[in-house]
């Protein structure tokens, strides 16, 4: 198998076949984030994506659900995860879904029928690091989208039924600025 830089996967992805798409992170500007800092961000060339299907073609033949690793495959174009996800069924014959780490920016360059066709193909169960639903703490952290791009993103995928999981991050915002806090100023009588 062809892994190479950080390779992780969300815990509840521990039954699904892990394969490299993506390695590296094509942001890599978060404030918070030192996970991909010394990795390029790099598109495993096709023929590498292959011989790693082949690979768990031979010991997981049954396989149904697979993860794509890289901190963002779904900032692959359109066309790129078309190809992606038809290869994986070519040789994961059983194989149901297609998931994967996500950004909002990612979702950015598809329409939603692409998103519907990608949907199709298998691909679904996106993890989304949002961090936060607050703007100042987005722009603070440099996460690259604000709250609405959050709605407006997600209602697209939505739209296509790609199922998708958010990550938080909690105290994010600093001390005294999370809601919770917000929340005991509100009910302190
Ligand atoms: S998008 Fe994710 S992996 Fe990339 S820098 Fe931000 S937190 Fe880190």
């Amino acid at each position: 198998m062809h892994f190479t830089g950080r390779t992780w996967r969300p815990p509840y992805e521990s039954q699904s076949v892990i394969l490299q798409a993506t390695s590296g992170c094509t942001h890599n500007k978060c404030t918070f984030c030192s996970l991909h800092k010394n990795e390029k961000s790099r598109l495993s060339p096709m023929d590498e994506f292959e011989k790693d299907l082949a690979e768990i073609k031979n010991y997981q033949p049954n396989a149904r659900r697979v993860f794509l690793t890289g901190a963002n495959p779904f900032a692959m174009s359109y066309e790129n995860l078309k190809l992606r996800a038809l290869t994986v069924r070519e040789y994961l014959i059983k194989c149901q879904s297609i998931a994967m780490f996500a950004s909002i920016r990612d979702i950015k360059n598809k329409e939603v029928w692409q998103l519907n066709k990608l949907r199709a193909m298998g691909i679904n169960g996106l993890s989304i690091g949002t961090e936060s639903g607050d703007d100042a703490t987005l722009s603070r952290a440099n996460k690259g989208y604000t709250a609405d791009d959050i709605l407006e993103q997600c209602r697209k995928l939505d739209e296509a039924s790609i199922e998708y999981y958010f990550v938080y991050m909690t105290g994010l915002a600093g001390k005294g600025n999370g809601q919770h806090d917000e929340f005991n100023k509100m009910i302190k009588w």
